[in-house]
């Protein structure tokens, strides 16, 4: 039995990008976000990150591992 399962915050990568201002983020995710017929909330996310700026972090939910126990 195989119960690793990749985690689904970091999408493996053990990698998190860490908005660098949590507000900024809140509102340029929102923004985005009414787009949402046309992009995912991934892309939706991606987008704010990049407008807001982020800094890579281990991921906090796996540790940095990429695995997460369910
Ligand atoms: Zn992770």
């Amino acid at each position: 039995m195989n119960n690793k399962k990749k985690c689904y915050l970091c999408d493996g990568t053990g990698k998190f990008k860490k908005p660098k201002d949590e507000d900024a983020f809140e509102k340029a995710f929102d923004r985005y976000d009414q787009l949402s017929d046309f992009i995912s909330m991934g892309e939706a996310r991606e987008r704010a990150l990049n407008d807001v700026g982020f800094t890579l972090i281990a991921c906090p939910m796996c540790g940095g591992s990429g695995e997460a126990n369910q």
